[in-house]
C-alpha cells in the first residue's frame, strides 16, 4: 500500500493466543466473547503483526514478532502458529534480512522483539546484520531489570544478543526523516508508538496501546497493564487525533484486521477496516 512517497506492508509473524481475561482487564467476558471467541482453554487467537516502511532510502520494520527462540512448551502454552514466518514475509515483499537498515521495537515484550536475535547453532546473533535497532534508553534498562510482576514478558536473549546494534532513544524523537516515535505510557512506562508520514499521508503503529480493533473503547485496557490510567489518558489523547487526522491505525495484535481508520461520527469514534489486495 502506498503512503505518500512511502510503501507500507503488514507483514506477519503469525499467530498466538492469550487467556481472553487478561487481554480485556475490567470488561467482563459476556462482552468481550461476543467480540472475539476463546478457546477451550479461554485464550484468543492474537495476530503478530509487524510494519515494513519503504523510503526512498531505508526498509524499515517496526517490532519483529514473536520468533522462534520459544521451547516446545512455551510455544504450546501462547499456541504459537507460525502459519507465516516474519523472515518469510519479507521475501515474499522481495527483501531479505540483509536489507532490513532500521528496526524499531515499540517495547520489549516478547511478542514484539522475537526475530530481533535468532538461533545460529549454539549461538544467538542479530538476526538482521545491517540494521540499526531503535529501542527507549528506559523500556531497555527495565527489561534488563524487570519487575516480579512483567518479568514473564521479558526474556533476555530476544533482544540482548543485539546490543551492539542498538540505539537507545529518549522520548519523541526522529528516526529517519518521515518516521518518527512518541511515548504512549500505559502498558508500560515506555511505550511509544510509530509515526510514519510522507506527502500529508500519515499512518501510526499504536503498538499495545490499542492491540486489536476490538480495544478502542476507552476501557477496554488490558490486564497487562502496568498504568492502566495512563492507557485510559494516552487513548484519550491519541485517539480523536488519529481521527481528527485520518491516520491509519495499525494494530500490533489483530489476527483479522491490520488495519484501518477512525472517523468522527457525531462525537462517537467509528473504525472502518481498510482492505487492500
Ligand atoms: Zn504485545
Amino acid at each position: 500500500m502506498k503512503l505518500g512517497r512511502f510503501e507500507i506492508h503488514a507483514l506477519s509473524d503469525g499467530t498466538f493466543a492469550l487467556d481472553g481475561g487478561q487481554m480485556f482487564g475490567v470488561v467482563p467476558k459476556v462482552l468481550w466473547e461476543k467480540k472475539l471467541r476463546a478457546d477451550e482453554r479461554n485464550r484468543i487467537r492474537l495476530g503478530l503483526t509487524c510494519l515494513l516502511v519503504r523510503t526512498d532510502r531505508h526498509a524499515v520494520l517496526i517490532e519483529t514478532g514473536i520468533g522462534e527462540k520459544f521451547d516446545t512448551r512455551h510455544a504450546e502454552i501462547y499456541n504459537i502458529q507460525h502459519s507465516s514466518r516474519l523472515p518469510d514475509d519479507l521475501s515474499r515483499h522481495g527483501l531479505s534480512v540483509h536489507d532490513i537498515d532500521i528496526v524499531i521495537n515499540t517495547h520489549l515484550h516478547f511478542d514484539h522483539c522475537g526475530w530481533n536475535t535468532r538461533v545460529d547453532g549454539t549461538r544467538i546473533v542479530p538476526t538482521f546484520p545491517r540494521a540499526r535497532y531503535f529501542v527507549q534508553r528506559a523500556e531497555w534498562e527495565h527489561a534488563m531489570h524487570p519487575t516480579e510482576r512483567d518479568r514473564a514478558s521479558y526474556l533476555e536473549e530476544w533482544f540482548a544478543p543485539a546490543e551492539s546494534q542498538t540505539e537507545l532513544v529518549e522520548g519523541a524523537c526522529e528516526i529517519v526523516p518521515g518516521i518518527r516515535v512518541e511515548l504512549v505510557p500505559g502498558h508500560n512506562r515506555n511505550l511509544q508508538c510509530v509515526w510514519i508520514e510522507s506527502e500529508g499521508e500519515r499512518a501510526c503503529f499504536v503498538s499495545d496501546l490499542v492491540p486489536t480493533h476490538v480495544h478502542i473503547p476507552l476501557a477496554w485496557i488490558m490486564a497487562f497493564d502496568l498504568y492502566p490510567m495512563d492507557t485510559l489518558a494516552s487513548k484519550k489523547r491519541l485517539l480523536p487525533q488519529l481521527a481528527e487526522e485520518h491516520t491509519l491505525m495499525v494494530f500490533p495484535h489483530d489476527a483479522d484486521v491490520p488495519w484501518g481508520r477512525l472517523n468522527n461520527v457525531e462525537g462517537k469514534l467509528a473504525f472502518q477496516p481498510v482492505t487492500t489486495t
